[in-house]
């Protein structure tokens, strides 16, 4: 897997400290606000946490998110303007939602946001893009949609919507020398966001290095492992116990789960607090952290044509193996021999 590589200049132009940093969050891409609404189960950290102060060594955070935020019409949408006039920063742009390509058709608009103070117009999404990510000291992607177009960018819709990368390039970097991070999840899960996050706001106060990212722009240490390597169902699969139907305890590879190939840490990380996370309680995986999602994982609920090939091969012998480890069990569950004496003799 490639790996980013960063010379001395782009390090050290990261590590100026940053006392405060406003955070300029746009949901009018082709978007559901799925993204938003997940922030606030967020609690490693919590959003809370990072715009109280709660956390030691971080710039002061303002966040401008239109559902997250107190501010209303003009006043909210003040801060926007103000970053495309030059007059707010440092600033981080994050993206929700897939970015439409407005020139495939001869009129209308797919995508706006706010008006234009002259001509009382709507300001496309692409114009705000392509207003503020040069202005921006980091560009982050929430959710599929923004990161890879996700599911507005199915084969056969007419919006030509895309992520940040195909809309920016994947080599962009900020001017800060930070590629566009992408922390994809339909919705995203919402501590790989905050985190993503907490690790951006500690290289802003030059304590932690260039975030590592993977060749899709996403965190290493958050995407690195497959839904199946941290899955409660794990042991089931190796057994070759796999569910038939819904509502069993055993692997669901047979009903659709693409876990084994996906990177994705909802198994081991759970959805909210720790609870949850797809296959654990019962939801196949469908590949929502995945480039390809949604069109290379469907049809939904068929089982993966590889898992054919893989789940035969651990047949062979996980039945065995299954069997033998009963015989094993019973023999654990009995006292040793010499136990108990007292009444046998
Ligand atoms: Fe909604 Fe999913 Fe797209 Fe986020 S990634 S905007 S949750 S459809
Ligand atoms: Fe792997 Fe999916 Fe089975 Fe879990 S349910 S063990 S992720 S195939
Ligand atoms: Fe998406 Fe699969 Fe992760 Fe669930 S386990 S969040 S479907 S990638």
């Amino acid at each position: 897997m490639k790996e980013y590589a960063f010379s001395h200049e782009e390090q050290s132009r990261q590590t100026q400290a940053i006392p405060e940093i406003d955070i300029l969050w746009i949901t009018a891409g082709l978007s559901c606000d799925g993204d938003t609404i997940a922030m606030t189960a967020a609690t490693q950290p919590s959003i809370e946490e990072i715009l109280l102060g709660g956390i030691p060594w971080i710039p002061k955070v303002r966040l401008h998110n239109p559902f997250l935020t107190y501010d209303n019409g003009a006043e909210f949408m003040e801060h926007f303007y103000s970053a495309a006039a030059g007059k707010l920063s440092p600033f981080i742009l994050v993206i929700e939602g897939s970015i439409p390509d407005e020139t495939n058709k001869k009129e209308g608009y797919w995508a706006s946001f706010g008006t234009d103070a002259k001509s009382g117009q709507p300001i496309l999404t692409c114009d705000w893009i392509d207003q503020l990510a040069p202005k921006a000291w980091a560009v982050v992607a929430a959710g599929t949609c923004a990161a890879y177009g996700g599911i507005h960018a199915m084969a056969g819709n007419p919006t030509g919507c895309m992520g940040l990368p195909d809309y920016l390039g994947w080599e962009w970097k900020s001017h800060a020398g930070i590629p566009i991070v992408c922390v994809p999840g339909c919705p995203v899960q919402p501590d790989n966001f905050m985190e993503t996050l907490l690790y951006l706001l500690n290289m802003a106060t030059g304590r932690a290095p260039m975030i590592p990212l993977d060749d899709a722009l996403r965190p290493r240490w958050l995407f690195g492992q497959t839904v199946h390597e941290g899955c409660d169902r794990g042991g089931y699969y190796e057994q070759a116990q796999f569910a038939d139907s819904y509502g069993s305890v055993q692997c669901i590879v047979k009903l659709g789960c693409w876990g084994p190939v996906v990177q994705c840490n909802v198994g081991k990380r759970g959805w909210m607090s720790g609870i949850g996370g797809c296959p654990n309680v019962g939801g196949i995986c469908i590949g929502c952290t995945m480039p390809g999602f949604p069109d290379k994982f469907m049809p939904f609920m068929d089982q993966p044509p590889g898992s054919l090939l893989s789940s035969n091969a651990v047949a062979t012998y996980g039945k065995a193996i299954h069997a033998l480890r009963r015989f094993t069990q019973a023999s654990m569950n009995k006292e040793p021999s010499w136990r108990g004496l007292r009444h046998t003799a």
